[in-house]
């Protein structure tokens, strides 16, 4: 990459004149960050470029990371913010916090050097993107949600790619204290199966739990009930003096039998909401982890029975809201219209935004009853990372295939949600460059074939409603009668694929396949027919590749717990 050398200038010199500069004593994040400007600045320039400290000498050219003597760190900045600065002879690259630097040298390297971190396995140079910074340069930015977390695979597994696409949530402790902390829950969610363990009190005191049609069951707590509140209260401590973290979590478990008992039912009433109990409860907990952890925020969900607002109680000021959109369509933008299962959701939004002014969302990016299966919410995720920025959202958690490999553009939605979170409000032309950049990055020079994909899924689907729990049959049969063009344009892609892009265009591929598969399941042939016999030779062809992906049929289904015969029916 020596061509590069001549492009790549700090005010009016070349880079490799320069020397990296930390301060004599860095912080583990100064340290590690200047590794990584070295790392990439070397591989980029076919250099090797000299890290000094601070005590040395002052040199002519200098590129100072973090905090150094020979620069203050701007009081200005805040938590997270990035500032990259050149002037004559020197270029500095500082963030608010070490978290901040880190991500300060990420934006320096994709910027001006052209670097891209677009899966685990591919890290690219993308030499057009790299430019002078000049003298009097100045950039300065934050990151808008201050709670990232794109729950996809490689973005949630690989704590240092999720790193570099600058996610700041569950990662592992090694890669955290390298690259300034994280912001994590004590108790993720669903935490009352834990804060009133079923096992502990279920048999000796059936009324800490939910009444349902006349029966205590042990799905949820009873919230009007005085000991359940001392429990959940006392456990809640317990847990935040063993692991602190800047949230805990107080919080409904995922099933939507809540206590219907005369007492509760009574407050149900009178809020419009089951919330409205929930809050009451929560604020109470809120209120006694205040008086020991006055810096810790209690969270609890808006989600599914209590996603509306309840009419009289309001969260209390260390109690944060998640919000979460199961309900919705992800065909279509959550303004839309013409959706019905997205306007409930705006009401619900509006109504929770006009009382919180820091909401956190609990968003779904994928099929959980088919995590191979073409999802074609690309067009939405601007819109409705915008429509959440606009409404008090500070937090974004999109789910989508986290825990097995996934197929559908997986890889594709994690590096955009990466960028709208930094910048929900970015203009038409930024939007298409990332989506541009990225296809071309990680599925080669075939890109406009897997473009021309997406157009059609989009094109065949605009009628359709799609939830987070969906099949094939009855969404895409018009994407169906395509499916020959389809399949020819990945092999188009396929071709022009080079490395492991071949890989990705291949895993891509069975989204339509699945797809194809699904509507040919509902095809009647005679037993013994040639069509049968085929049908079942594609099915276990899908099937091994799936597995030698890694890759999930769906979110509660891994490959080894059953029968393969079963699998390659139950998966599609
Ligand atoms: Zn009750
Ligand atoms: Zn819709």
């Amino acid at each position: 990459m020596k061509e590069l050398t001549s492009t790549v200038r700090i005010s009016g010199r070349p880079i490799t004149d320069y020397v990296i500069v930390t301060a004599s004593s860095p912080t583990s994040t100064e340290t590690y960050s200047a590794e990584n400007l070295k790392k990439y600045l070397d591989l980029a320039l076919d250099a090797d470029f000299a890290v000094i400290n601070d005590t040395q000498p002052k040199g002519e050219y200098e590129i100072l990371v973090g905090v150094t003597n020979r620069r203050p760190r701007n009081p200005e900045l805040q938590s997270e913010e990035i500032e990259i600065c050149a002037t004559t002879g020197q270029l500095s690259i500082c963030g608010g916090d070490d978290r901040g630097t880190f991500y300060a040298v990420l934006a320096f390297l994709e910027s001006y050097i052209g670097w891209r971190w677009f899966g685990a396995d591919t890290e690219v140079l993308r030499p057009q993107a790299a430019r002078e910074i000049f003298a009097g340069e100045v950039v300065r930015r934050k990151p808008f949600f201050e709670y990232r977390n794109a729950m996809f695979f490689d973005a949630t597994r690989n704590s240092e790619f999720k790193t570099k696409i600058s996610m700041n949530t569950s990662i592992s402790e090694d890669i955290k204290a390298k690259t300034g902390g994280s912001v994590d829950y004590s108790g993720f969610v669903h935490t009352f199966t834990y804060l009133l363990p079923e096992k502990e009190y279920f048999e000796t005191h059936p009324e800490y739990y939910a009444l349902r049609d006349g029966v205590r069951k042990p799905t949820q707590p009873c919230l009007s009930n005085p000991d359940v509140l001392e429990i959940v209260t006392k456990n809640a401590l317990e847990t935040l003096r063993k692991n602190k973290q800047a949230f805990i979590s107080i919080s409904q478990n995922d099933n939507q039998a809540y206590c219907q008992c005369e007492k509760c039912r009574a407050i149900d009433e009178e809020e419009g909401s089951p919330s409205g109990i929930l809050l009451r409860f929560v604020n109470k907990v809120a209120e006694a982890i205040e008086k020991e952890f006055p810096d810790v925020l209690v969270d609890t969900l808006a989600y599914q029975y209590t996603r509306a607002l309840p009419k009289i109680t309001r969260p209390r000021h260390n109690v944060m809201i998640r919000l979460c959109s199961i309900e919705c369509c992800f065909r279509h933008p959550l303004y839309d219209e013409q959706c019905e299962a997205n306007q409930r959701f705006c009401k619900d939004i509006n109504d929770w935004s006009s009382i919180c002014d820091r909401i956190y969302v609990w968003d779904y990016c994928t099929n959980f009853c088919h995590y191979s299966m073409a999802q074609p919410n690309y067009n939405i995720l601007r819109e409705n990372i915008k429509y959440y920025a606009q409404h008090n959202v500070v937090g974004m958690l999109s789910q989508g295939n986290y825990n097995g490999k996934g197929a559908d553009l997986n890889e594709f939605k994690s590096y955009i949600l990466s960028k709208l979170y930094w910048n929900p409000f970015m203009s038409d032309a930024e939007y298409e460059y990332h989506i541009t950049d990225f296809l071309e990055g990680f599925y080669g020079k075939g890109w406009r074939y897997i473009r021309k994909y997406m157009d059609i899924l989009l094109e065949e689907t605009a009628d359709k409603h799609f939830g987070c729990f969906c099949s094939a049959v009855g969404n895409y049969e018009r994407v169906y009668d395509r499916m020959d063009e389809i399949l020819e344009l990945f092999d188009k892609a396929y071709e022009l694929a080079e490395g492991i892009q071949k890989d990705h265009v291949k895993l891509a591929r069975l989204s339509a396949i699945n797809i194809k598969l699904q509507i040919l399941n509902t095809k009647e042939f005679a037993e013994g027919s040639p069509e049968k016999a085929d049908r079942i030779a594609q099915k276990v062809a899908y099937y091994d590749e799936c597995k030698s992906f890694g890759l999930r049929p769906m979110e509660w289904r891994p490959f080894s717990d059953d029968n393969e015969e079963n699998l390659v029916n139950g998966c599609l």
